[in-house]
């Protein structure tokens, strides 16, 4: 059997979405910004999918700019922000448990003589308006805090945290990455100057994104080159990821309570029996402040990367909790800044589940991952000592 519960990391491009694409890269192949026929066609289908998109998200199409990536406008909107704002000040605000898109953009802005400060996270991955408040001050230019974590899948009070920092003077970006898949965003309601989406994530193509960027708001470029996207962000539009996008947010929306209480209820099954059936663990993440399709456990006295290999191995693809990218061994920020200890962070696992899923996968899940840990812990020596009741986390 193959399972596929690695959602937060990517999803399979939906059919109908690979239909719509699919004129895109043949006969309707034109540059959109060609001025003959070829290039009108083109120029129409991205014009189409930017309203598309702007509807389902509340905004002026002229508010979305199309990019390559949630990488991309994560990027653009922090050093954008903080390079356009320079002579507000040179503080920017990010919580501790931000995307690597996010924390590498914000470590690019401190060798470049900004200063970083990072909120930190409750327990359950939650950041609070007092440590904004205390960390805000009226050279801050720019606030970004994800609105739904990759890793565990709390979602932040973006609102609450989107008036603090327009009270001081601070634009506000949120990362919505892994938010759009299962919430309705509207961007007045939501409050936030700038916003960030991916294609992947809810069933579209990978390698594009788009920024949102309330009409008023000022920030610099990030990509140069050519006029497009009303010259904000050069280089020739990526006509089937665009139309792609947009096609998947649209089926996206047509399902949204179904497939999230469908997920919802795959994820719970998941947990009751994980909770019932496996000693010494824990779940990382706000149970009451959370997407639908994550899970995170930390499994003590074993190393996710073994758990990670033997799931692998029965044909189980789920991701360790230190990364959503790359095969990276360091400790998850994110669960270290929730406070577990870094040992205890080794051995977390977060599972995704999406709606391609069954309960019968999650059953199989459950029994080879029994099997896994069970294994696991017989050769670990710390699972020796705490039989022996020498050894306490
Ligand atoms: N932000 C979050 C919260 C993510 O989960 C991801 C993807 O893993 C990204 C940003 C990056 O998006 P992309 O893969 O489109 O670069």
């Amino acid at each position: 059997m193959k399972v596929y519960a690695d959602c937060a990391a990517t999803t399979p491009c939906d059919k109908k979405v690979v239909e719509a694409m699919s004129p895109y890269f043949t006969e309707q192949f034109g540059n959109a910004d060609s001025q003959h026929y070829y290039g009108r066609e083109t120029a129409k289908a991205v014009a189409d999918a930017r309203e598309a998109v702007a509807d389902i998200i509340g905004c002026k199409p002229n508010e979305l700019y199309f990019t390559g990536s949630g990488t991309e406008s994560d990027n653009w909107a922090l050093k954008g922000a903080a390079l356009h704002r320079r002579d507000k000040g040179n503080h920017v605000i990010i919580s501790s448990i931000e995307h690597h898109a996010v924390l590498v953009a914000a470590e690019w802005l401190e060798n470049n003589g900004f200063e970083v400060t990072r909120l930190p996270v409750d327990g359950t991955g939650l950041v609070h308006a007092e440590d904004l408040e205390k960390a805000i001050d009226d050279r801050t230019t720019i606030v970004s805090v994800m609105y739904a974590n990759n890793e565990v899948g709390t979602i932040q009070p973006v609102r609450e945290l989107a008036e603090i920092a327009h009270r001081h003077g601070a634009l506000f970006h949120t990362d919505c990455v892994q938010a759009i898949p299962y919430m309705n965003i509207d961007v007045k309601d939501l409050g936030a100057d700038l916003i960030t989406i991916s294609g992947h994530k809810f069933y579209g193509p990978k390698g594009v994104g788009a920024l949102y960027i309330r009409n008023g708001v000022k920030i610099d470029k990030l990509v140069c080159g050519g006029g497009q996207e009303r010259a904000q962000r050069g280089g020739t539009t990526n006509t089937p990821a665009v139309v792609g996008m947009a096609r998947a947010l649209q089926l996206s929306r047509e399902d949204l309570d179904k497939n999230n209480a469908y997920i919802a209820s795959l994820r719970d099954h998941f947990e009751r029996r994980v909770e019932a059936e496996i000693p010494y663990i824990r779940q990382n993440g706000n149970k009451n402040h959370r997407v639908p399709s994550i899970s995170n456990y930390s499994f003590e006295f074993v190393e996710g990367e073994g758990i990670l290999m033997l799931l692998d191995f029965n044909g189980i693809a789920v991701s360790s909790g230190s990364a959503c990218s790359s095969g990276s061994l360091d400790p998850s920020h994110v669960l270290l800044a929730m406070g577990v200890p870094i040992e205890v962070s080794h051995g977390s696992i977060r599972f995704s589940f999406g709606k391609h899923n069954t309960i019968e996968e999650v059953d199989y899940i459950v029994d080879k991952l029994k099997e896994t840990i069970s294994r696991l812990r017989e050769m670990s020596p710390l699972f020796d000592l705490k039989k022996g009741g020498t050894y306490n986390v």
